[in-house]
């Protein structure tokens, strides 16, 4: 899952970034309003994180110009104590807010949250065959054991998861789970398909010649 955070503050942008990183998300960042249009005009996040306070383009802005390209779900951290903002954000197209100061373990289930809800996925729990995909947890099990899986591994399988009975093109992967920050895409996610199958079985991902990968739902 690949992630926008827009921010001007370079020390809650560069801490926001790491958590999600270690995470697992791909990250992409934007330290003004402009940019933040910019890039999530340009690629298709799987959500966006929004200061609406912010120099050059306010929030309010950017989500709707946003909304008027993208459905992309955004989360808006909004200044204390100003609950007009948070009707003014809902009203322009935001999915969720969060009010400043928030914490972290708050933030990662908003996004989980959003994204779950944006793929129309109800439960937390999918089952696959034998394997078992914890969104909420982020952990995976097959025949009821732990499989340690990487943080990539883990966003390749719950992306494709989240998309099953679909073919995903390598683009789709591409975009999905590698930031802007990441090079030689096409070897990782090569290296990223083999290791998870070495782990949930070699059938678990079926690959469709010339197209992508398919998890059968
Ligand atoms: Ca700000």
């Amino acid at each position: 899952m690949r992630i926008l955070i827009v921010e001007d503050e370079p020390d809650l942008l560069r801490g926001l970034a790491r958590s999600l990183r270690e995470e697992g998300y791909a990250v992409d960042t934007a330290a003004d309003g402009e940019d933040g249009l910019f890039k999530a005009v340009e690629v298709n996040y799987d959500a966006v994180v929004l200061d609406v306070m912010l120099p050059r383009l306010d929030g309010w802005e950017v989500l709707r110009r946003l909304r008027e390209k993208r459905k992309t779900p955004v989360l808006l951290l909004t200044a204390r104590d100003r609950s007009a903002d948070r009707v003014r954000g809902l009203d322009t197209g935001a999915d969720d807010y969060l009010v400043k100061p928030f914490d972290l373990p708050e933030l990662l289930a908003r996004l989980r949250a959003l994204i779950r809800r944006s793929a129309s996925e109800v439960r937390s729990v999918i089952e696959i065959g034998d394997v078992a995909v914890d969104i909420a947890a982020r952990a995976v099990s097959q025949k009821r054991k732990p499989v340690v899986l990487t943080a990539r591994e883990y966003s390749l399988v719950e992306f494709l998861t989240l998309h099953r009975g679909e073919v995903v093109t390598r683009t789709q992967l591409y975009e999905h789970l590698f930031d802007e920050n990441d090079d030689s895409l096409s070897n990782l996610l090569d290296v990223h398909v083999s290791n998870v199958r070495k782990k949930l079985g070699h059938d678990f991902i079926a690959t469709r010649r010339g197209h992508g990968y398919c998890i059968e739902g």
